[in-house]
């Protein structure tokens, strides 16, 4: 019963069918070589005790019935068609099929003799298995194998019942075993193909995942060795060129020009060292080293923190409003990656946009989740930018002399996802740009890393 489920299963079944009506015309007629040798070593066995008319019909109809298997093949190879046309081409290979084993099963019909022998019955017996190409070439296609098998042993089957006696009967229960020994043969090959089917789209699938990494590797790094020489390359000739004015002209400078010489080389160093920690840090994401590390802490006084770091660091190049709705006084977070976070955003929407405009950070709580906002009224992200975004060492075609590599919202995102949220952007190109980030505020709802 549930063979047979299985079996009306794999007929109605639609998966793989390109690949399986591809292999179903390829393999056709492979066999035919063996299929003769075999068939002709039968007829010399059974020559002189079964009626010649009936043997000479059966060769004739296996060499056509090769012929016809050998010229599908060919058609098909000559013509290539695509997947779309798998579902006709199918349906001309179960057309043929059935022509063929009607052909046969009308054959049997009319030259089986009147009072039949056992042996005669094993000739039509033979023909059926040898002549049906065996199960595996037509493992591809249930219905192509049901078209074949059904016109061959249906009319044999009910001319033994019909004729009536206890030999003929016997006869009959047993070509109807074989039918089903064949058919559970048949499914069964069916099944191994879809497993390796299945098993050959699954090894796919993961080697164009690894070729796909590996070539995101690839891009990184050359992308890496490019921004990284110029990001090194500009502030290491401005320290060079400080610390030698410093060497040669220290008694003609002045003690301000000295100082102002010396913070050019603390600042320039700063932004090399902070270049340094975020490769770093988003070599730990990339490799999962970066770890979650959440405890107690209250985010609206980290807010407020950063926001005031922002503004002391700023002068009164920007102003930074904070809009706070959080009403929690502690979360479970990781203070760590939430610096991340903000400075990184902050950071951008300072650098790109105009002096004297606003900055609007909002911290609020939906139901269990924590929602910052950071608005700028700056040059906006083009569209075309915005689904790289966050790849490192991605930066918009608009930035033009800003400096940057690119790594900053990178290791936003790793951050964000590590505390299980989510990150948006909203952005008009010239009117400014909206980055919204939303975390949950308990640990149980988030998973263990980064994706
Ligand atoms: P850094 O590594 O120093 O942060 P970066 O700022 O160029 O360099 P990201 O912070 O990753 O790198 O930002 C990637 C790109 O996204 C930027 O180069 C910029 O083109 C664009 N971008 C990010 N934030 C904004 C913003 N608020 N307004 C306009 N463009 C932005
Ligand atoms: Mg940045």
């Amino acid at each position: 019963m549930t063979a047979s489920r299985a079996a009306i299963g794999a007929i109605s079944s639609a998966e793989f069918l390109p690949q399986r009506v591809s292999l179903l015309y390829r393999l056709s007629g492979n066999d035919v070589p063996a299929i003769l040798l075999t068939s002709a070593v039968a007829a010399f066995a059974l020559w002189g005790y079964i009626s010649d008319k009936l043997l000479f019909a059966w060769l004739i109809w296996l060499v056509l019935a090769s012929l016809v298997r050998i010229l599908l093949n060919r058609a098909y190879r000559l013509r290539r068609p695509g997947p779309e046309a798998a579902a006709r081409w199918e349906g001309f290979f179960c057309l043929t099929s059935a022509l063929i084993g009607t052909a046969w099963g009308l054959t049997v019909m009319l030259l089986y003799p009147e009072r039949a022998e056992f042996h005669e019955i094993l000739l039509p017996f033979v023909i059926g298995s040898v002549a049906m190409g065996l199960p595996p070439a037509l493992a591809p296609s249930p219905k192509s194998f049901a078209c074949l098998i059904v016109p061959i042993f249906a009319p044999l089957i009910g001319l033994l019942f019909s004729q009536g006696g206890a030999f003929n009967a016997s006869a009959g229960i047993l070509i109807l075993v074989f039918s089903a020994v064949l058919l559970a043969l048949y499914v069964s090959s069916n099944q191994t193909l879809i497993e390796t089917l299945r098993f050959g789209q699954r090894v796919e699938a993961e080697l164009l995942v690894a070729v796909q990494r590996e070539k995101e590797l690839s891009e990184m790094k050359s992308k890496f060795v490019s921004t990284a020489s110029h990001e090194f390359r500009t502030p290491l000739a401005t320290m060079l060129s400080s610390a030698e004015l410093l060497e040669h002209y220290s008694e003609s400078l002045s003690p301000p020009e000295k100082l102002n010489l010396l913070r050019t080389i603390q600042s320039v160093a700063k932004r090399m060292s902070e270049l340094i920690d975020d490769v770093l840090t988003l070599g730990r994401a990339e490799s999962g080293v970066l770890k979650l590390t959440p405890g107690r802490m209250n985010l609206l006084e980290l807010c407020g923190k950063v926001v005031s770091e922002f503004r002391i660091a700023q002068g009164k190049q920007h102003l930074i409003n904070l809009v706070d709705r959080f009403d929690l006084a502690e979360v479970d977070m990781d203070e760590r990656l939430l610096r991340h976070i903000l400075n990184n955003l902050l950071s951008n929407a300072v650098k790109y946009s105009p002096l004297g405009s606003e900055v609007t950070f909002s911290l609020a709580r939906h139901d269990e989740q924590a929602v910052i906002e950071i608005q700028d009224r700056g040059i906006g992200i083009p569209e075309q930018d915005r689904p790289r975004l966050f790849e490192s060492f991605h930066r918009a075609s608009n930035v033009e002399n800003r400096p940057g590599t690119g790594l900053g919202l990178a290791i936003v995102k790793k951050s964000v996802e590590l505390h299980g949220g989510e990150i948006s952007l909203a952005s008009a190109p010239g009117a400014g740009t909206r980055f919204t980030v939303v975390l949950p505020l308990r640990p149980s709802e988030r998973p263990v890393e980064a994706s």
